[in-house]
């Protein structure tokens, strides 16, 4: 059974913003359903926090501007100026889909890295990108995983990232995603594994079916679209705009189909609609797989999605203290009031 704790507590203070009368601010503590790890959801505070998310304009052509003269990734360069695969690997040296370039990566994060380099333009607003670029993206890096999975099958613990603009850890501005892939996994897919085991063997269930089948029911659901759940999550993990899809009954990346690729593409594609009406150019995708050899139980394929703050001249960050060195999370908008915002867009076709 999915547990949703939260306390709620509550501070006084006399505010300069109100003649120094007594306010008071409420903190809500969440637990995270499956790890129990704590965020917290600070009510009515995504005005002030959204003046960090927005891109000042003219900053951010001048940097499209000035990477565009250099960009490996633009149609032009990409034949000269990146890595192909090592020609046991792969023949061609570089994996051609649709408008997607696969290629592995020159300062690789793994030690198997690729990048899928997902359009023609330079540049894109968030809501550029189409499921047709992000499906060509996924199908890229799928005939990448299986030809890696036919020459290493050692190597099986898969995640797709996407950090899109520098505010998310990206150094290069062309739009890409990419695939890191280990013989171990990353520290919190090891922890969703090991969390996804304990609850199945207490509760004689899936936790990601049982979660899906309650926030079905609730005021946090989105949408469910070829096989994948779409949803705000309870306790985001790092808090801004967080959105969470899981596909159903998949334990691994090589269990999807064309319809759960299109089902996160097109759930992708709105998510980013949203950002882009609220303002926001940047944001951070990851989707962790179970082991590629094997199929779970008691796992579910699992994507978030994050937006990160703008290209502004005050080089703000939200990677601050507690998230990035105390593990906590913490939000600005309950995650049911961002849900009935993000509704809107999932329900336009
Ligand atoms: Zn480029």
């Amino acid at each position: 059974m999915i547990e949703y704790k939260k306390t709620v507590k509550q501070a006084k203070i006399r505010s300069p913003l109100k003649s120094f009368e007594e306010e008071t601010i409420t903190f809500e503590y969440r637990a995270d359903p499956l790890t129990g790890r704590n965020t917290t959801i600070i009510k009515e505070r995504s005005n002030y926090a959204g003046s960090f998310l927005n891109s000042d304009p003219q900053q951010l052509n001048a940097l499209v501007e000035k990477t565009k003269a250099t960009c490996p990734f633009c149609p032009e360069s990409v034949g000269f100026k990146t890595p192909m695969f090592t020609s046991d690997f792969l023949a061609e040296g570089r994996i051609v889909s649709g408008e997607a370039t696969v290629i592995p990566n020159l300062l690789g994060h793994a030690e198997q890295s690729i990048l899928a380099i997902l359009s023609k333009k330079h540049n894109l607003r968030l809501d550029e990108f189409t499921p047709k670029l992000l499906l060509d993206g996924f199908s890229g890096a799928m005939k990448y995983l299986q030809r890696l999975h036919e020459v290493d099958a050692t190597v099986k613990f898969p995640v797709f990232a996407f950090n899109y603009l520098p505010p998310a850890g990206s150094s290069i501005f062309h739009p890409h995603m990419q695939v890191l892939v280990r013989d171990r996994p990353f520290y919190l897919t090891d922890l969703t594994l090991q969390k996804s085991k304990t609850y199945a063997d207490t509760n004689g269930s899936s936790y990601w079916s049982d979660l899906t089948a309650t926030e079905k029911e609730g005021e946090r659901y989105l949408v469910g679209s070829g096989g994948v759940e779409w949803l705000v999550p309870f306790a985001p993990l790092r808090g801004m705009n967080e959105v969470q899809a899981v596909v159903s009954r998949k334990s691994s990346f090589m269990e999807l189909g064309e319809a759960q690729w299109r089902g996160l593409a097109e759930g992708i594609s709105k998510v980013l609609q949203f950002y882009h009406a609220q303002g926001y150019g940047s944001f951070n995708i990851v989707a962790m797989s179970g082991p590629m050899d094997e199929h779970l139980d008691y796992f579910d394929v699992n994507l978030r999605i994050i937006s990160r703050p703008g290209i502004q001249q005050w080089c703000f960050t939200d990677s601050w203290a507690a998230p990035y060195l105390l593990w906590d999370g913490e939000t600005v908008e309950e995650p049911e009031a961002l849900a009935e915002k993000l509704r809107v867009f999932f329900k336009t076709t």
